[in-house]
């Protein structure tokens, strides 16, 4: 049995970002830019007024109020036709580029229109107001973004500024997903005696989307060897692969044989955490392998602490973008450990004024996942710690949106 941290850094030691593939601006929504890209454009592309007003030199503006005849209008999208000469000003609109001669804008709050064509300046401005020079913001060959930015709102709005439609990005993993258990059966089939739906295939590939990769749904398998030894071979063409079930120590567990007659290099088979304790990793070949558990809430907990992070690792995210965040929340109710084992306590983190609380679901139980709605974080009890008494700050490990109270 090894600590949690042992596991993750024996999980992120074995992978390495996937290789990089060139896709289209929209599917390079949260992945990250595999190659760094370089303005092919000044920003702004000309001298751009900023507000909508009147340009004028500067230095015309001497005494004030000074009334100016106004000798163009310049409209976005349109070129300036009329220099400014000395004591003419041109209405411009946000957007607009600056006619020659001119070194700022006067604001239309600052200004009267006169029915005779001519403007009444009221204030009078520095060169430079209101207005952007050519290539300020960034020049034609400048860096625009780095490799490794993670492509957001923001990211693909820049990307298509500088005419970009499509971009290299790190691969997406595809993460194969089966089932163990001769109890199992899909969505879909009616229910036997004796029977329970493999609620782990679905949970575990919406987590797998969450994360952003690719999963592979391959249902359920026997639990014997042969039939677990087909499946795993069938799924070798995954970059991962999850298994749930067969983990543990029981009469059915096969996993561990199958990968073992596959020649996998199994690194760890248990972590000192609760729930979660039986979670077999291996090696194989070319793939990585999890043998999740097969209670419902230990199988999505080993997820969150093990495979979320590796996910985001193989896509390119840059190591302060691996893992869920933990932060200190203020428990509004106790929250029960193993002692033996650090204990992984289900619940709700939520801001109200400056305070992060969290508050413990009561029941526990591993194999309870309806208990497992609306969670969004996991108070971390420590190893030898019975109970974390109400008030007292703990670790929460956040893996959904807070809520704001
Ligand atoms: P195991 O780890 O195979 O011993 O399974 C532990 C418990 O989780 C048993 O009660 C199983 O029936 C249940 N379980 C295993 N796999 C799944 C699954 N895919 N979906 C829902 N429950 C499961
Ligand atoms: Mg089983």
């Amino acid at each position: 049995m090894i600590p949690i941290e042992e596991a993750q850094a024996l999980v992120l030691g074995s992978i390495k970002p996937l290789g990089i593939e060139r896709v289209d601006l929209f599917s390079a929504l949260y992945r990250v830019l595999a190659e760094p890209v370089f303005s092919s454009l000044d920003f702004p592309r000309w001298n751009s007024s900023v507000m909508d007003g009147y340009a004028v030199r500067s230095e015309d503006l001497g005494v004030i109020p000074v009334t100016l005849p106004i000798v163009e209008e310049i409209a976005a999208g349109t070129i300036p036709q009329h220099p400014l000469g000395m004591g003419e000003a041109s209405r411009i609109f946000t957007g607009a580029m600056m006619p020659e001669g001119a070194d700022a804008v006067v604001i239309q709050e600052n200004t009267t229109a006169n029915p005779d064509g001519t403007v009444s300046i009221l204030k009078s401005v520095n060169s430079g107001a209101n207005m952007v020079s050519k290539g300020a913001h960034l020049r034609t060959g400048d860096l625009l973004m780095s490799a490794g930015t993670v492509l957001r709102a923001p990211e693909i709005g820049i990307l298509s500024s500088v005419g970009r439609s499509f971009v290299s990005v790190y691969r997406r993993p595809v993460v194969a997903i089966l089932s163990t258990g001769n109890e199992l059966v899909s969505l879909g089939h009616e229910l036997q005696p004796g029977q329970i739906i493999d609620s782990n295939q679905y949970a575990l590939a919406a987590q797998v989307i969450e994360a952003g990769a690719v999963p592979r749904l391959l249902g359920v398998v026997k639990d014997d060897i042969p039939s677990l030894t087909q499946a795993i071979t069938e799924a070798l063409d995954a970059d991962f692969i999850l298994s749930s079930g067969g983990v543990s120590v029981g009469d059915y567990d096969h996993v561990k044989t199958a990968l073992q007659n596959l020649g996998a290099q199994i690194l760890f088979q248990k972590v000192r955490v609760k729930p979660g304790k039986p979670l077999t990793f291996a090696l194989l070949n070319q793939v990585v392998y999890w043998g999740l558990p097969g209670n419902p809430v230990s199988c999505l907990v080993g997820f969150w602490l093990t495979v979320y992070p590796a996910i985001r690792k193989s896509m390119g995210y840059p190591e302060s973008l691996q893992n869920f965040p933990v932060l200190p929340a203020r428990l509004t109710a106790p929250a029960e450990g193993t002692g033996d084992r650090e204990t992984y306590v289900r619940g709700v983190l939520y801001q109200q004024e400056e305070q992060l609380y969290f508050t413990p679901r009561s029941s526990h139980a591993s194999g309870n996942l309806v208990n497992l709605q609306g969670i969004n974080g996991f108070g971390i009890v420590p190893v030898g710690t019975e109970k974390v008494e109400r008030g007292v700050d703990i670790r929460v490990l956040q893996v959904g949106t807070v809520q704001v109270r």
